[in-house]
């Protein structure tokens, strides 16, 4: 292992050790992940890989919003218009999944990527309009898509109701088992010599590098993100069909009902992940009656044969929310990078966000769709 030039504070990497942080390139073999979500452990396994010696602190890694997610892998969500830049982000990770999955499968599991793409639906004539505004942006953003009739759409998934008036076939969209994609990828750190740390940081731990991954408590760790992450509450169910229930859809659905967006995961089992409330209600991880009679009531207006599905579990999480939508990836001060603020994509975004923090690690440039992901621009919007 690496001595550092200058000794590094024994504590507390934060603004007033910065100076001991500044060591040599040469130098920088010690890296701590804080967090083990699904950012957290994509970083460490691939900066593990590239030949870092990487610890991950997490007293419970895998427990976070990644646990709760649909596992959807679409750059184009229910919400338009889309921001270019956020698109771009998208975009790009959704490119490096394919690879990234085979690599995973090989190093930890197979997370269980689906190629089927997705179908968004509408159910009445305000969200006909609402698909034809989703329509537009997957034309705009060069997504091809073919437009189906609510007969056709039957015709292609026999789960959807006859509410279903009119859909979007989206080919490109991919999704995974989300919960194998976190035990794959604590194994493949495990078999990379990633240490864990059962540890909840109140500062940072002394490393050459330290990563800040930890999603929605971010912002307790380093005072720009103090500013920057927010907590976004979501709810999900998980569905499972009954001996002689219609079977759920082979792909996922994704709808807008009533003007409200509601997705539809087939996991195996005959399983269905069926997402997301969306509220602001700051640190509270409580699953609401409310929020589950939402997502039954749409889910069952989709895909009818829900109302006889057992319902194995409901549960909430906190998605990393920014100021403008677009996560932070990059360096808040010498030896600190931080990797959080995905918001509604971090499962999406994890092959991408690991590859430019391990071209941070190594000092090189990361890949061009991250440059508006710096949190340089925080510091440049809050300046006087
Ligand atoms: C209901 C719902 C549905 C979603 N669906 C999708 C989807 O379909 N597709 C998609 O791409 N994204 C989806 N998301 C968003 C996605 O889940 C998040 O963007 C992503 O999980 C964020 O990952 P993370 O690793 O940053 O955070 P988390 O998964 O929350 O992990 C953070 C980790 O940090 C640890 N931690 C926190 N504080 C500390 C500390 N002080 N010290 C040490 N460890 C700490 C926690 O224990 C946790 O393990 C969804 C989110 C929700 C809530």
């Amino acid at each position: 292992m690496a001595t550092p030039t200058v000794e590094p504070d024994p504590g507390h990497a934060g603004a007033g050790s910065v100076m001991s942080l500044r060591v040599r390139e040469s130098l920088r073999r010690d890296v701590a992940v804080v967090g083990g979500g699904v950012i957290g452990l994509s970083c460490a396994w691939r900066a593990a890989s590239a030949g870092f010696g990487v610890t991950v602190y997490d007293d419970a890694p895998g427990s976070g919003a990644s646990r709760v997610a649909g596992g959807m892998l679409a750059p184009v969500s229910e919400s338009v218009p889309v921001e270019p830049e956020v698109f771009a982000l998208g975009a790009a990770s959704l490119r490096r999944w394919p690879d990234f999955a085979a690599c995973l499968t090989r190093a930890g599991g197979d997370p269980r990527l689906q190629t089927s793409g997705t179908l968004v639906v509408a159910v009445d004539s305000g969200d006909r309009a609402e698909l034809d505004r989703i329509g537009a942006q997957l034309s705009r953003c060069s997504r091809p898509v073919e437009a189906l009739s609510g007969r056709q759409a039957r015709q292609v998934e026999p789960a959807l109701g006859p509410q279903v008036c009119k859909a979007l076939s989206v080919r490109g969209d991919l999704s995974v088992d989300n919960r194998a994609l976190l035990g794959a990828l604590l194994a493949a750190c495990r078999n990379a010599g990633v240490q864990f740390r059962d540890h909840r940081c109140t500062q940072l731990p002394a490393a050459d590098v330290v990563v800040i991954a930890a999603g929605a408590d971010s912002g307790a760790l380093h005072p720009l993100l103090d500013r920057a992450i927010r907590p976004v509450k979501g709810e999900i169910v998980r569905l499972r069909g009954r001996l002689g229930t219609l079977a759920p859809p082979s792909r996922t659905v994704r709808a807008i009902v009533g003007g409200r967006a509601c997705y539809l995961v087939p996991r195996d089992g005959g399983r269905l992940v069926v997402g997301a409330t969306q509220r602001e209600v700051g640190f509270d991880t409580e699953v609401t009656a409310g929020g589950i009679r939402e997502l039954l009531a749409d889910a069952e207006r989709v895909v009818p044969a829900t109302a006889e599905y057992v319902l194995e579990e409901a549960a909430a999480g906190l998605r990393p929310g920014s100021p403008d939508n677009l996560p932070l990836i990059g360096e808040l001060e010498p030896g600190v990078l931080a990797a959080t603020g995905h918001h509604r994509h971090g499962i999406l975004l994890a092959p991408l966000t690991a590859d430019a923090i391990v071209a941070l690690l190594r000092d090189e440039d990361v890949p061009p769709e991250v440059v508006p992901a710096a949190p340089a621009r925080l510091t440049v919007r809050s300046a006087p």
